[in-house]
């Protein structure tokens, strides 16, 4: 229903209602995403002059060790959110990574850590499921290509909500063990992430469950922003000069920058500006390819890429994505699927984080625009690696070597260290590019 009148929430939220970002009609923070008169996305949208009173620099680092240090930018009521320890993972400044590629000021915001289930779908997950429980579902569900099924089904344990998640049945394996260990409902659907999310928008209508990504998609997408806040505090109160970051329905790259200008808008962080830069698998690269061919309406694709947890055809907020990219003098670009794993590769024997297919894309694009001489060496740049090598280990199996086997004596090591020696001269060129 839309509202004559501004809602009226508890006095104690700062979050007051929902806005279509299209025509900015109005609606009661219910379980809704799409506007009923122009079909344009919905979003929360907060009483900044109230935050701007309760919030500071000081009340937020005495919060607690979690995302939920900016529960005053978060679309919920509750005290008690549930709390698994996601967020705050680290901003590492990555030395050796960035010589490699002539950046003197690179860091990785390293949510390969977040708690629990080692991608940042966690974040987004807290604030839908606290969320799902103020507005009294019991049941709770997700579209999925991978992370968000983990995420969901472990954080909906925690709480104790039913849970019922739909994936498309193709998954690498570690990301549907690592969502049925929860017990979850899982529903391996014979298509592929768009046809999932088609029927999950379904069973949301018939069965009155909440979907993290589809009905509670305005509280779900909100998250992310905490991957803006994080940087800017951890950077010492200081925004960016360039961020990449992958894009899958371009929701996250969308509310990084929300997160920013939130905080510059409350007065918490010195206003300049923030390049952003997004990158997709180029074998489903909707974004990209509108980006480079200077539209501004994204295209549909069919998804055929190693890179399964941003396979997202159909992007829901791709125009938004293009458009920021374009307005902040960034760029999306794409990465092969033999150039994600060089990524994942580089990633990995320069600063020792072993990221997912995702986190590959977004540093095969990072040395591209540094290549391309698009990212000024001094730049305060932050690559975002989003998730976890170890779920997705097909995508490096048979281009990772060997290891030595040997007997268990000490000559028997020192010829395979002889031939280890010999291998390395040869300049090991495992990786085709
Ligand atoms: C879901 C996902 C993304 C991108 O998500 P958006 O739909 O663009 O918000 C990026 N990286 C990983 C690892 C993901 O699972
Ligand atoms: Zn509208």
């Amino acid at each position: 229903m839309v509202l004559a009148t501004a809602p009226t929430t508890s006095p104690r939220a700062a979050f007051t209602h929902l806005r279509c970002k299209e025509c900015g009609a109005e609606y009661e923070p219910k379980a809704t995403h799409v506007c009923e008169l122009c079909f344009g996305p919905l979003e929360v949208a907060y009483d900044y002059a109230a935050i701007r009173e309760r919030v500071s620099r000081d009340s937020i680092r005495q919060g607690p060790h979690s995302i939920w240090r900016y529960k005053d930018f978060l679309p919920v009521t509750t005290a008690t959110p549930i709390d698994l320890g996601t967020g705050l993972t680290p901003l590492i400044r990555a030395e050796r990574l960035g010589r490699r590629l002539g950046l003197k000021n690179l860091y990785l915001k390293n949510d390969a850590v977040n708690m629990p289930t080692l991608s940042f779908k966690d974040r987004v997950v807290s604030v839908a499921l606290t969320r799902a429980q103020e507005l009294g579902f019991t049941t709770v569900g997700c579209a999925s290509t991978g992370n968000l099924a983990n995420s969901t089904a472990a954080i909906a344990a925690h709480a104790g909500l039913e849970c019922c998640v739909f994936i498309p049945a193709d998954l690498e394996a570690g990301k549907v063990l690592g969502t049925l260990i929860y017990r979850p409902t899982v529903m391996a659907v014979k298509g592929n992430y768009d046809q999932v999310n088609r029927l999950c928008s379904e069973v949301a209508n018939t069965h009155g469950w909440g979907f993290v990504n589809i009905n509670l998609r305005p509280y779900y997408s909100e998250g992310s922003k905490t991957l803006g806040y994080e940087v800017v505090e951890q950077l010492g109160w200081r925004l960016p000069d360039h961020i990449v970051a992958p894009l899958a329905s371009g929701s996250l790259f969308t509310k990084i920058h929300k997160g920013f200008r939130e905080f510059v808008e409350v007065g918490l962080v010195e206003d300049r500006p923030v390049r952003c830069s997004g990158a997709q698998a180029q074998g489903c690269s909707p974004i990209a390819q509108a980006f480079a061919e200077h539209r501004d309406f994204v295209t549909p694709v069919k998804p055929n890429t190693i890179a399964k947890s941003i396979a997202i055809g159909n992007p829901a907020d791709g125009v938004y994505a293009l458009d920021q990219a374009r307005k902040t003098g960034g760029s999306i670009d794409m990465a092969t699927d033999a150039e994600i794993v060089a990524g994942i590769q580089l990633l990995a024997e320069t600063e020792g984080i072993f990221t997912e297919t995702a986190g590959g894309t977004t540093i095969a694009v990072l040395q591209k625009l540094a290549a391309a001489g698009r990212i000024d060496p001094e730049e305060v740049t932050v690559a975002y690696i989003t998730g976890n090598g170890l779920k997705t280990q097909e995508a490096v199996q048979g281009y990772v070597g060997e290891p030595f086997t040997i007997e268990p004596q000490l000559d028997s090591f020192a010829r395979a260290l002889e031939r280890s020696h010999t291998l390395e001269r040869l300049e090991w060129q495992t990786i085709p590019v």
